[in-house]
């Protein structure tokens, strides 16, 4: 069983790093971004925020080891400058900024995904798979990845944003149908869904010793509202039998889980099962002791 012993120490570290996404919807308070002729139909600023939260709800509410950051969350304008410095104080991994398009041509419409410049490789293939899902999940017309060449001019927050950075145009409001779509709770979701799918598979890509999938248990309850914690003390490429003779030192119950991940360490050993944090902290001291020293907490 020496290669579980090995295992652990790497995995530990792999699974305790986290990847940090800053997401940027795009305008508000006194800027409304595009407008559509029907005023029935919401603002641009406002379709953005209702877009990114449905971004970051399912980000929270299916992945792990992810953490979320809004330039904003109400109506208000927080500065161009304000929202680069939100991602780079924050040493983000990805920062996305969601806008919908306009045009005095009503007949313009599509997604498109921006990037500063199409030598930023990692702004670029997260774009390419933004746009792949418009048009695969989300039925949309896309109009492709571009530059600040494409635009002419280039975009503030693509251009001072440390990290891989994209700005999505989601679809144009000036376009009657596209307008009803981008206003329909439907396709809002779909549209996040289509995004939140592009990021997961870029990250799973990026970093294939992070298991980004929850787990089917920790997915039934939210991080914040979890009410059971465990010890995870190895994880394995095939699966062991939890009575292994290794697991018997830990003194505690192991459960074997089997995360839903690219990651070949497909296989986690939980021990224990706690009520509270507190509670799991204080047997993880103990389980340090008896040798498992990577040892760390997770919600199930
Ligand atoms: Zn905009």
């Amino acid at each position: 069983m020496l290669f579980i012993f090995f295992l652990v120490p790497f995995l530990s570290l792999a699974q305790g790093r986290q990847i940090t996404l800053v997401i940027d919807p795009g305008h508000g308070g006194n800027d409304p971004g595009h407008l559509s002729e029907d005023r029935n139909h919401l603002p641009e600023k406002d379709l953005n925020l209702k877009i990114a939260k449905y971004l970051g709800n399912y980000i929270e509410r299916y992945m792990q080891n992810v953490k979320v950051i809004y330039t904003r969350t109400t109506d208000t304008y927080p500065s161009l400058d304000e929202r680069v410095a939100v991602a780079n104080k924050n040493n983000a991994d990805y920062f996305l900024s969601i806008h919908c398009n306009g045009n005095d041509r009503q007949g313009a419409r599509g997604t498109e995904s921006h990037v500063h410049a199409m030598s930023l490789e990692k702004s670029v293939q997260l774009a390419r798979n933004i746009e792949e899902q418009f048009s695969k999940r989300a039925g949309r017309k896309s109009r492709g990845v571009k530059d600040e060449r494409d635009l002419q001019h280039s975009l503030q927050v693509l251009k001072y944003t440390n990290m891989p950075s994209v700005l999505v145009e989601c679809g144009f409001v000036t376009n009657r149908r596209e307008a009803e779509f981008l206003n329909s709770t439907y396709g809002q979701e779909i549209i996040a869904s289509a995004i939140f799918r592009a990021f997961r598979g870029t990250l799973e890509s990026n970093y294939p010793d992070i298991a980004f999938r929850r787990t089917t248990s920790s997915a039934n309850s939210s991080a914040s509202t979890s009410s059971a914690f465990g010890i995870q003390i190895a994880s394995s490429k095939a699966p062991i039998a939890t009575d292994d003779s290794y697991f018997k030192k830990a003194k505690l119950t192991i459960e074997r889980k089997e995360l839903n991940t690219k990651s070949p360490y497909k296989y986690i050993y939980i021990a224990g099962r706690f009520a509270s944090k507190a509670e799991a902290n204080e047997a993880l001291s103990q389980i340090r002791k008896r040798g498992f020293k990577d040892a760390f907490v997770v919600a199930l």
